[in-house]
């Protein structure tokens, strides 16, 4: 589902955010540091999306001061006991109990998104410490094998070092969490760079570990924008790179690690993400799994449902109370009353790209179910959109990261089936209706690590692996695995005295 050159001008947004593929027409400055991120910024100020208003400031990092300080710190903090790393991580999870409101709210102020999903996000955050504490366990466990008259073989793990983490702005407290809690586990020091969208998150959160007695030195902020997480990505210092964003970004890091295999990377990144509806009564069901998933959080979920694939005979049902349910969404600012179920996209640059995008879908031959509007030309603040793009030939395959859901019409499951392919993304599907053979066959056929049924894509759990492939992932899936890329398995003979014979070929 390549963009060909034949369909003209595409939205300037694909190319900075939501990217248009490796292909050859992937702009290069898109990808490469560009002249603006070359030009140092000084400061780095953060607004509310839904007010316009200024929110944080503060100075952009110097890099190599706060690297050389985490590697000072990295080996006192990998040689304590893990039960002494556990402990600190669950006073952390005690700090966030005890900031919890005004961590919620600065999550709304900063990203726009209604109260009561803040507060779902810092329940997450402390979630997160016992899952991580359990997988670690799991699945870095001591192992000892007894290997006879060779002795006995360890397998212990090690961690990295110190490792960078990279987060995104959608879920700026959750996700760069579910990366920082395994690597500080695992013994690994942290610097973390919040998304330049969500620094007071992320200020924060670092408040709360150092409130709970983890140094200040074993994990770092680093404020700054792209340039600064070139920079990070680059240092000598960093062993390994904790990603979460686009694909974009994802692939930028990816080229610049491509000479450097000594260093870990575990890139999280986007998707264009299917939805089928097959055969069910439960109609209204279904379109409520179906609002949930595609504009939940204004859309910006890497999980959302993008695509809705619908059999030909359920369409009108299926659409028609798709539509219904999204006439009656509520937009609006965190705190207005009735509560909204939906808030702003991040920022401006964002909301003109979305519409661009929703124009572009429309002038190719998209048919709009249910316009994308803009209500204040200066504020974020879209309403959820729907159009049918059954008729667009070389449907785009990019991560429309805002309000727009895509509808396409099928007449058979093989269809449906080649159609929730037909994206090199590939993290989360869900089937909606349909037998139990026939989620047999789509679970089969999907290429997704997150394959779900009756269930919406969105809100992975993190007692899970959280797997992505093609352009979502390189393949060290999140979640309860992350317990695998903050540490590395050393296998170990061992004897307490040396023993050994040479049988053969002595003289
Ligand atoms: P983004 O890629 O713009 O930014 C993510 C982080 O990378 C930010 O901290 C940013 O400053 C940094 N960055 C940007 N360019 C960089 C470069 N060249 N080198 C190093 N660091 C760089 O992403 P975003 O807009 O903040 O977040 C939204 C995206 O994240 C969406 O694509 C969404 O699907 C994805 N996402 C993925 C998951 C997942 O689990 N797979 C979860 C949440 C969000």
């Amino acid at each position: 589902m390549a963009v060909s050159s034949s369909q003209g001008h595409l939205p300037n947004y694909w190319k900075s955010t939501v990217m248009n593929a490796v292909s050859k027409r992937a702009s290069v400055a898109a990808l490469d540091p560009g002249p603006d991120s070359t030009a140092k910024a000084e400061e780095l100020i953060s607004y509310e999306p839904a007010t316009g208003e200024e929110l944080w400031r503060d100075k952009v990092s110097d890099v190599d001061d706060i690297v050389k300080r985490a590697r000072r710190a990295w080996p006192a903090w990998a040689a304590q006991s893990l039960a002494n790393r556990m402990e600190l991580v669950r006073r952390f999870a005690n700090e966030v109990r005890k900031e919890a409101e005004k961590l919620a709210s600065t999550i709304a102020r900063e990203t726009g998104k209604p109260m009561w999903e803040a507060n779902a996000e810092v329940e997450n955050v402390i979630a997160k410490v016992e899952f991580s504490i359990r997988a670690f366990a799991e699945r870095t466990a001591q192992r000892k094998l007894d290997n006879a008259m060779s002795g006995k073989m360890a397998v212990r793990h090690k961690p990295h070092g110190v490792m960078a983490v990279l987060g995104p702005s959608n879920m700026p407290a959750h996700l760069p969490n579910a990366h920082i809690i395994p690597a500080l586990i695992a013994g690994n020091a942290v610097v973390f760079k919040p998304s330049e969208k969500a620094p007071a998150t992320g200020e924060l959160l670092m408040r709360c570990f150092n409130h709970a007695g983890v140094s200040a030195a074993v994990v770092q902020m680093v404020v700054g924008g792209p340039e600064t997480g070139q920079a990070l990505v680059a240092h000598e210092g960093v062993d390994g790179v904790l990603f979460t964003g686009s694909a974009n970004t994802g692939i930028a890091i990816n080229r610049k690690l491509a000479t450097r295999p000594d260093k870990i990377a575990a890139l999280e990144m986007g998707g264009n993400n299917p939805m089928v509806v097959w055969d069910t009564p439960k109609v209204n069901d279904a379109a409520t799994l179906i609002v949930q998933s595609a504009f939940t959080s204004a859309g910006q979920r890497c999980t959302a449902a993008r695509r809705l694939i619908v059999k030909a005979s359920m369409y009108d049902d299926v659409v028609g109370e798709v539509k219904q349910i999204a006439d009656r969404i509520i937009v609006g600012g965190p705190y207005d009353e009735p509560a909204p179920f939906m808030g702003p996209v991040i920022d401006n640059f964002a909301a003109d790209g979305l519409t661009e995008s929703f124009v572009y879908l429309l002038s190719h031959g998209g048919k709009a179910i249910k316009h994308l509007v803009r209500q204040d030309e200066d504020l974020p603040f879209l309403s959820p959109s729907i159009i049918d793009t059954t008729g667009i030939k070389d449907r785009p395959d990019v991560e429309l990261f805002g309000p727009i859901l895509q509808v396409i019409k099928v007449d058979d499951f093989d269809e449906a089936i080649a159609e929730a392919n037909n994206t090199r993304f590939g993290l989360a599907a869900s089937l909606i209706g349909g037998t139990p053979q026939e989620y047999n066959r789509f679970w089969a056929n999907i290429r997704a690590g997150i394959v779900n049924w009756n269930r919406p894509t969105i809100g992975p759990s993190h007692a899970a692996p959280v797997g992505d492939i093609g352009l979502s992932g390189n393949h060290r899936p999140y979640g309860y695995y992350s317990a695998d890329y903050c540490a590395y398995p050393v296998t170990s003979g061992e004897m307490d005295q040396p023993r050994a014979v040479i049988g053969v070929g002595l003289s």
